[in-house]
């Protein structure tokens, strides 16, 4: 606390991202980052950026990966908006889109980013249960009156998808109100919801480079949507910073979607992988959500989360657990390498064992 702090600031609760550890040979499954490395073509396009070219500002408007971005996805440029990873992306949203006078709805069990944002910009929001199988019931969603919605989808921690359906269902019951489909983790086998987006004008689907692209050290974050609704997080944009995407991470992202085969193989291995952890955990009498992201989020019956976490920690395992009422028996674990979850799941097999 400091005299010159702003009142505002002494309001705020930022948000605690997972740990970085910088222990040597530590097994990182905390906060969803990929096991592989980005393809090789992102590696040589970032190398053949000149110094000539960092001499000079980026383009402000980042054309070129916004023109990659809509071949891709099958969209116009002026329906994208490109930031500094997807959490500037989503707080370019709750300013632009989701201030209202009605609150802004979320999941009760959500990425936790998302009140911190409404916090910082003055939004009231109201947070629905999640069921009691921790699914997002959209009917809820529909009923009440509001200033927008924001969920991820799949939802995280959990990891338990949405169908699209539901969510066209959802776009149709509340035709005023912008509804935010945060699909940081849907290519691990999660429905996009991108292909609504010209059907319905309130509709804004938010991804990121760092998990399926394997590039969470670069920060890039896109969004897709009705070209009014880009035009609305520009105009924020605009007034706060002109240059948030790097020429290093321009050329870096374009190159990864020019390597397709690459992102096919290494989303399928980890794909592979959260359905063989999945098998083994339960082996072990976890119960584990049924989960379409690169993470899984499994209980023990007996053991307390707690525990096993710090009993991981002290093997030199990082796994994450949120001290949160409804969900302080569970730990997210990240889908690894296949090395790395053979030793998560033989280290959980002799920390089982001994209760
Ligand atoms: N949305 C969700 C649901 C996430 O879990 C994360 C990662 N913590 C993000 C957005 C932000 O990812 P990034 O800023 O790396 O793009």
């Amino acid at each position: 606390m400091s005299q010159f702090w702003s009142p505002l600031v002494r309001t705020l609760t930022p948000y605690v991202p997972g740990e970085q550890p910088k222990i040597a040979g530590l097994i990182k499954l905390n906060t969803n980052e990929n096991p592989y490395p980005p393809s090789p073509a992102v590696m040589a396009a970032m190398h053949a950026v000149t110094a000539d070219a960092l001499r000079l500002y980026p383009d402000p408007d980042s054309s070129v990966l916004k023109q990659t971005l809509a071949d891709y996805h099958d969209v116009q440029p002026n329906e994208i908006f490109v930031g500094n990873g997807s959490d500037e992306v989503l707080a370019f949203a709750f300013m632009a889109l989701l201030k209202h006078s009605s609150p802004l709805l979320f999941p009760d069990i959500t990425y936790s980013f998302y009140p911190v944002y409404a916090n910082l910009f003055g939004i009231d929001y109201e947070e629905i249960p999640l069921t009691d199988t921790m699914e997002i019931d959209t009917t809820e969603y529909a009923k009440r009156d509001c200033g927008g919605i924001i969920f991820p989808n799949p939802n995280a921690p959990t990891g338990i998808p949405l169908p699209l359906a539901k969510i066209e269902a959802l776009l149709n019951a509340k035709p005023d109100s912008v509804v935010v489909v945060d699909e940081a983790y849907v290519d691990f086998g999660g429905e996009s919801a991108m292909p609504l987006i010209h059907a319905y004008p309130n509709l804004l689907v938010v991804r990121t480079f760092s998990k399926s692209r394997s590039l969470a050290g670069l920060r890039v974050g896109f969004a897709v949507g009705n070209a009014a609704l880009i035009e609305g997080m520009e105009r924020v944009k605009n007034s706060f910073n002109s240059y948030p995407m790097d020429r290093l991470a321009v050329a870096g992202a374009v190159a990864s979607y020019g390597d397709d085969a690459y992102f096919r193989q290494t989303t399928k291995a980890i794909m592979e992988s959260r359905e063989e952890m999945t098998a083994e955990l339960e082996k072990l009498g976890f119960s584990v959500l049924p989960s379409r992201a690169n993470f899984i989020f499994a209980r023990h019956p007996s053991i307390p989360a707690v525990q096993l976490a710090a009993g991981l920690r002290e093997r030199a395992i990082i796994v994450r657990h949120f001290k949160h009422p409804r969900i302080d028996q569970y730990l997210r674990i990240s889908i690894g390498n296949p090395e790395e979850c053979r030793l998560l799941v033989q280290t959980l097999t002799l920390l089982t064992s001994r209760f």
